[in-house]
């Protein structure tokens, strides 16, 4: 790498993990570097980085029981590569953006509201908040970028942001807002690179990892998405519940005197796959044991079910379909799930090529199949970055 390239460095915390990659911003960005702290506050927690083959290679063991310790020892380590001297500037993913509709530079203001919005999501802002102080203290001069989740649905109509309760409380900012909006963005940049045409019409986004939403797009923007005011509404997923009926929350409490963090403990951290199958939230496991573990085999069925029933009210809200994306850990790599999602949509026009879906190629429809499906490889660290270089205008 040539030291008048500059480099970004893109920063992804998660609730136990944090990511990070640095790219060389000559033109097209370049990965030099990229790796992860996880397990952090759990024991075990290390610092892995992939080897030159993508893969992951432990590199030590250390002791973070939060992530502003973590991230120092990732600065302390990041410090001590040659690329490190290149980086002109940090992207990080902010999960919750409010009403911010692009990446923003952070600025004394721009971190004094994130701090006064935290009450909107409290699992998310202040960890990222911690991270962004924490690389402040360390490089004061070098520029922050704030990239927001949330800031790709910001095109969605007044019909999908409404929340049904009483007026006065969209006045305070609760609505839909939407997440997994990096992913999204990055899905939409690559979907215009390989078929520019279907970019511009009709697709739904499904996004399924631990976390799983779907976003109904058209002409480019963002005009639904399964999530809505927390990460917590939508799609079952690993242990969130996705959505509920609001009356449980009142039976709970008279039943078994729950209170609202309990309730809120449990539908974040027990609930979705996790609660049904009572052993895994991880998809792969449950599939591995489903022939002989009913409950298991009920969660894989749930999961397959929901995802199913909002592609076909996507393609309602969107008045058509051309094209259907899988993508993230279960959408990129589980050609099982996405049959069984697929099946039974054949009326809306969405098929599956079997070899194709086998080897989760990059199209999985037949030739001639109405609807295209493809597997896109999202890449949010990818987003990051890409966002930093354009704001900063770093490269090409
Ligand atoms: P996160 O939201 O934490 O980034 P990922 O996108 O890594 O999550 O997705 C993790 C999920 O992907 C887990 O449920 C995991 O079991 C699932 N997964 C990964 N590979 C496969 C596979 N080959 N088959 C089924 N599920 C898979």
């Amino acid at each position: 790498m040539s030291s008048e390239t500059p480099c970004v460095l893109a920063i992804n915390g998660g609730s136990s993990s944090i990511r990070f990659a640095v790219y060389e911003a000559g033109g097209v960005l370049l990965r030099c570097l990229r790796g992860k702290i996880d397990r952090i506050g759990m024991g075990g927690t290390q610092l892995s980085v992939d080897d030159p083959a993508g893969l992951p290679r432990a590199l030590r063991r250390i002791s973070a029981a939060d992530h502003r310790t973590a991230l120092k020892f990732l600065l302390d380590w990041l410090e001590s590569q040659p690329a490190f001297g290149s980086v002109r500037a940090a992207g990080h993913r902010v999960v919750h953006g409010m009403r911010h509709s692009k990446p923003e530079r952070v600025t004394p203001r721009l971190l004094a509201e994130l701090k006064r919005i935290t009450p909107y999501d409290p699992e998310h802002l202040p960890r990222e908040i911690g991270l962004i102080e924490a690389f402040l203290d360390r490089h004061p001069k070098l520029p922050q970028i704030a990239c927001f989740d949330t800031a790709f649905h910001r095109t969605m109509p007044p019909v999908a942001r409404l929340l049904p309760i009483p007026r006065r409380y969209s006045a305070k900012g609760v609505e839909r807002y939407g997440f997994h909006g990096l992913s999204y963005a990055y899905l939409m940049e690559e979907l215009g690179r390989v078929d520019p045409r279907a970019a511009k019409g009709r697709v739904i986004l499904a996004h399924l990892g631990n976390g799983a939403s779907l976003a109904a797009v058209r002409g480019g923007k963002s005009i639904d998405t399964s999530m809505g005011f927390t990460p917590t509404a939508g799609l079952v997923m690993s242990t969130r519940s996705g959505d509920l009926d609001p009356g449980l929350i009142y039976y709970l409490e008279r039943t078994e005197h729950m209170t609202p963090s309990r309730f809120q403990w449990m539908v974040n951290h027990e609930s979705g796959l996790l609660g049904i199958s009572g052993t895994s939230p991880d998809l792969r496991d449950l599939c591995s044991i489903e022939a002989s573990d009913p409950r298991a085999a009920q969660a894989v069925e749930l999961f397959c079910y929901q995802v199913r029933k909002w592609i076909g009210s996507y393609a309602a809200a969107l008045g058509g379909l051309e094209t259907l994306v899988f993508a993230a850990g279960i959408g990129e790599n589980s050609p099982l799930i996405r049959r069984r999602i697929c099946d039974g949509l054949g009326f809306l026009g969405i098929e599956l090529d079997r070899r194709r879906n086998a080897r989760n190629a990059p199209l999985i429809s037949p030739d001639a199949g109405r609807v295209r499906v493809r597997v896109i490889h999202t890449d949010e660290e990818l987003m990051i970055a890409r966002s930093v270089a354009r704001l900063l205008r770093l490269g090409g």
